[in-house]
């Protein structure tokens, strides 16, 4: 557990430390709270960091040794939520940035949870699905004393699905000596799903999108829109913003941009993607490289693939008036600066991207109620949740002068400091 204030690691104390980008914002919501330096302290710190080795034996026989990190960034509103990501890049600060914001956007959306985030050094691609199994299972049995309904509940996050959460909530259910599906989101519904999951964070994104839309007086028909990444958030994103009517001009996969200044048939194009694992080959469009389509002409830019995208470096030639960040992090906290500056509204990630995390608090809700929801009743909670959300941030944005980021912390952190001030301190 870390001692004192947490601080990014010295090799990443640059623009790309999401860490860091995070502590930067937070230091700025602060600001605006007028908040003491203990509370500081307290809020940046994470409650529980947890490293784990993973020996694992592979399909030919040998023995691997991965790493896994579990980050309970504060519970104080409650059980800590957030996903667990698989990938060879995954390293500490990444998951605790991850777990803050999973706090804020708990905060946010004013569910009763606090933040978490889980990663496991891998890459799924190289590994075949009986190894995969066992780093889930290894991984869950790892960092099971944690874990649970009332104290840490994961969830998908890049590389990991529903088949990962039915392993976890086994595994976790043989410890316990009892099914229980309560310990994790994102499942199956066959295991205690909620309909509609699968869809949420896309639908968030596209529900915050309208409502940015109405206060800036657009209309989606007159609008283009750019989609970084086809997956879970921008592939489900993108096609409901099609089906409001918006004209999507690019979609992204991690190999390479499809354009097209007409509109593309979003439908068509993610039924290529799933028959053929890439977006390459879809008939309609140009394709070109991944650097350039953040630049594109359009009026509404999502980045929805992965953090860092919009940096210092391409901030002033994003040529969108309207961002809804899809993804954690994509805009670096110096981008936000640029972008705010050029009079670009940011809808911040821990607002856009929350259509998840509530869908995972009903699924929750539903698993320890034992009662199931049908979609419309889970689809319309979730819109309830994602207007007020915005019409919240919106109005702290409005009544301190501030970037709707700014506002999003500021809102998040101080319903954190209202909770903490109401317990008080534990000594
Ligand atoms: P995913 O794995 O389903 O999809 C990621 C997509 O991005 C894929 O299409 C991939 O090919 C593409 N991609 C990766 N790198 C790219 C690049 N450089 N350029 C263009 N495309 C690229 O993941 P996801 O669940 O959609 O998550 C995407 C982001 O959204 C992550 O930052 C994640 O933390 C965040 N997020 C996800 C959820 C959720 O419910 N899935 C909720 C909140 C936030």
């Amino acid at each position: 557990m870390p001692n004192g204030p947490v601080v990014a690691s010295e090799a990443q104390t640059d623009e790309f430390n999401p860490f860091s980008s995070m502590e930067k914002l937070f230091n700025r919501a602060a600001d605006v709270l007028d908040l003491d330096e203990g509370l500081r302290s307290l809020l940046r710190t994470p409650e529980r960091e947890l490293t784990v080795a993973l020996p694992v034996r592979m399909d030919d026989g040998t023995i691997r040794v991965f790493t896994g990190y579990r980050v309970q960034h504060n519970f104080l509103r409650g059980p800590c939520k957030g996903g667990i990501r698989f990938a060879p890049d995954v390293n500490i600060d990444e998951v605790r940035a991850l777990a803050a914001w999973m706090t804020w956007k708990c905060s946010i959306v004013d569910i009763p949870f606090g933040g978490g985030k889980g990663g496991v050094i891998c890459d799924p691609r190289e590994l075949s699905i009986g190894e995969l199994e066992r780093i889930t299972r290894r991984y869950t049995a790892a960092i099971i004393d944690i874990l649970g309904p009332d104290r840490d509940v994961p969830a998908p996050d890049m590389n990991t699905n529903e088949q990962t959460m039915a392993w976890i909530m086994d595994t976790y259910s043989m410890h316990v000596r009892r099914t229980t599906t309560a310990v994790v989101t994102g499942k199956p519904i066959s295991l205690g799903g909620s309909r509609g999951r699968h869809e949420a964070t896309g639908r968030g994104v596209m529900l915050v999108c309208r409502e940015a839309m109405k206060k800036l007086g657009r209309r989606p028909e007159a609008t283009t829109v750019v989609v970084q990444g086809s997956g879970n958030v921008g592939g489900i994103g993108a096609l409901l913003l099609h089906r409001e009517g918006y004209k999507i001009v690019s979609l992204s996969d991690m190999y390479g941009t499809l354009h097209n200044d007409q509109g593309l048939d979003v439908p068509a194009a993610l039924d290529h993607l799933r028959a053929n694992k890439t977006l390459e080959g879809f008939g309609e469009g140009d394709h070109m490289p991944n650097g350039e389509q953040l630049e594109l002409e359009c009026d509404v830019l999502v980045p929805a693939a992965t953090e860092n995208q919009i940096t210092s470096e391409n901030a002033d030639r994003i040529k969108a008036s309207l961002i809804i960040e899809g993804a954690n992090g994509p805009c670096t906290a110096a981008a936000q600066d640029i972008l705010v500056d050029r009079g670009v509204v940011v809808v911040p990630d821990i607002l856009a991207n929350a259509g998840g995390v509530t869908v995972s608090y009903f699924e929750w809700v539903q698993d320890r109620w034992g009662y199931f929801w049908t979609e419309d009743v889970v689809n319309s909670r979730l819109e309830q949740i994602m207007v007020k959300a915005f019409s919240d941030v919106d109005g702290v944005a409005e009544s301190h002068g501030v970037s709707m980021r700014v506002a999003a912390y500021t809102l998040a952190i101080e319903r954190v400091v209202n909770v903490y001030r109401m317990r008080g301190l534990f000594a």
